[in-house]
């Protein structure tokens, strides 16, 4: 595959760009999952409440690429979270999925509220330490749940999953990730695809180097180190987001995207988004 690969911090490789699969029926997902598998993707990222993950299995147990060469993440959702919850709903992730491992497995949201995100993650370890996932890590947490986690348990999380894209830059979390050796994973890296894609600096530097604006807003987080997942149905749009590693933005480009972070989240607020407590 033409998409380098990073090195989390237990020493497991990550394609640094992969495919996401939110919001695709579990039918459309086999499908989908087919033709990016097909367009050359070997990192598929999936979760327990997308309600797809038996597509997703489906399509990798057809698809032909050895098991080792993909790498395969899902998420805990919110209300299985605690220690036994925990087990049982990866057990059920797993089955659902058809593999004996994953690749990552993510706490899904910090859901403060609940006040269970450490026994969950012990829950983590436990699955880790039995090699049915490869590495642990969260996702929408804030440096502040990080660094509870970093005090209460033994394993450093190899990655956080938050949302990031020009507009939501995430600064802090950054430079926190980047101390601790925590990978950081773009998720809705396009801003969904919705007003950033159409924002006249992003069209202007995508003309200048001949590429799409999705095109130039993915080598912006690839130059900046983080690993995206970029979700697409449309076949013609899976490879466009895959075709990416053959041009550079230069400093001028990084500094035109670097003045659009305006704090702007599609998402809920980690702090606050507290479903399934
Ligand atoms: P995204 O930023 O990847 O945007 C996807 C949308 O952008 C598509 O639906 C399409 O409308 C448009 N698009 C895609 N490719 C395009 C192209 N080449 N040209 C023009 N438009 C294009 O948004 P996303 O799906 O929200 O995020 C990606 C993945 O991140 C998800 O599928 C999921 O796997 C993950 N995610 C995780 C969380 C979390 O809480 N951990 C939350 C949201 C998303």
């Amino acid at each position: 595959s033409q998409v380098p690969s990073i090195t989390l911090n237990n020493g497991v490789e990550m394609p640094q760009l992969g495919f996401g699969v939110w919001q695709v029926p579990d039918d459309e997902a086999a499908k989908a999952v087919a033709t990016a598998i097909e367009s050359g993707y070997r990192s598929i990222d999936t979760a327990a409440i997308y309600e797809n993950e038996q597509g997703t299995g489906r399509a990798i147990a057809a698809c032909g690429v050895p098991r080792e060469e993909l790498f395969v993440t899902t998420k805990l959702w919110n209300s299985e979270q605690g220690y036994d919850s925990t087990l049982r709903a990866f057990d059920a992730s797993l089955d659902k999925l058809g593999l004996d491992y994953v690749d990552l497995y993510l706490i899904h949201w910090p859901v403060p509220a609940k006040g269970a995100y450490v026994d969950t993650y012990k829950a983590f370890e436990k699955i880790h330490a039995d090699g049915r996932a490869k590495a642990i890590g969260v996702s929408n947490f804030l440096p502040g749940h990080l660094e509870r986690l970093l005090g209460e348990t033994s394993v450093v999380p190899a990655v956080n999953q938050i949302e990031l894209h020009p507009q939501l830059q995430q600064a802090e979390s950054r430079a926190f990730h980047a101390k601790h050796d925590i990978a950081t994973e773009a998720w809705s890296p396009l801003g969904q695809g919705k007003g950033l894609l159409e924002v006249p600096t992003v069209v202007a530097i995508a003309r200048k180097h001949d590429r799409t604006a999705a095109q130039v807003v993915l080598r912006w987080h690839l130059q900046l180190g983080n690993v995206v997942i970029p979700k697409s149905v449309t076949p013609s749009r899976i490879a466009e987001n895959l075709d990416v590693f053959g041009f550079e933005l230069d400093a001028d480009d990084l500094a035109a995207l670097a003045a659009l972070d305006e704090g702007k989240r599609l998402g809920p607020d980690p702090a606050e988004f507290n479903v399934g407590a």
